[in-house]
């Protein structure tokens, strides 16, 4: 099974994506994930990558085509992927078709979470990370326990760079201007599933899983 979780910045794809792959033992591939592993690894690719991702911009499309493809080949025992923050252009999407069907695979669904700028606004500027294991909270809408600490392994919690206001509202835009109209690319596929990202986190899983179930 290949699903893709898609939506603007902050909607909670990298909360529902971590919950899917656990729950179903999918393969969860996050590009931003990747990316900020080697950023913080100090890698060549992580350098290249920050100059974009600070800026709130968009990381070159033969770049995360490239580490798309390393994945994907990478054959690994779970039953699926999960992509999360992947396909960002169009070209990315037709890149991801090609390779899928050079290995005789396609897209099942893509579940597309949707929310208003505003409340995206206030749920990005409220994010914490993990600097340890990357768990995610929200200082109002799940808080950890203890505050600044995560409650699985104790690590600090930060603010991520770019989920500073005015960084949040360039990603938007470039959301809305480069993302976006990938949505009618799988429309025409027949595979784009629409849920609301209003809600807990609870609420959101289980309009997923509907979707994932009326698939499986
Ligand atoms: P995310 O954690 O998915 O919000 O990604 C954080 C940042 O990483 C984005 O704002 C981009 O700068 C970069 N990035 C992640 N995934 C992609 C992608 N598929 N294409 C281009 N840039 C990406």
């Amino acid at each position: 099974m290949i699903f893709i979780i898609f939506g603007p910045p902050g909607v909670g794809k990298g909360t529902q994506a971590a919950k899917i792959s656990q729950k179903y033992n999918f393969l969860h591939v996050s590009t931003g994930d990747i990316l900020r592993a080697s950023v913080k690894e100090g890698t060549e690719l992580g350098k290249l990558a920050k100059s974009y991702m600070d800026k709130g911009e968009l990381v070159p499309d033969n770049v995360i085509i490239g580490i798309i493809r390393e994945r994907i080949s990478d054959k690994d025992s779970k039953k699926g992927f999960l992509f999360d923050g992947f396909p960002r252009t169009i070209e990315q999407a037709e890149a991801l078709d090609n390779m899928l069907s050079k290995e005789g695979q396609k897209i099942d669904s893509v579940i597309s979470i949707e929310l208003s700028d505003e409340e995206i606004v206030k749920r990005i500027s409220g994010r914490r990370v993990c600097e340890k294991c990357g768990s995610m909270y929200h200082i109002i809408y799940d808080p950890p326990t203890n505050m600044g600490y995560c409650n699985k392994c104790g690590g600090g919690l930060y603010q991520r760079d770019d989920d500073s206001e005015d960084v949040i509202r360039t990603r938007l835009e470039v959301y809305r201007r480069q993302t976006e109209p990938i949505k009618k690319f799988y429309k025409r596929g027949g595979i784009l599933k629409r849920i609301d990202g209003l809600g807990t986190i609870d609420d959101v899983f289980s309009r997923i899983e509907k979707v994932l179930k009326g698939i499986g």
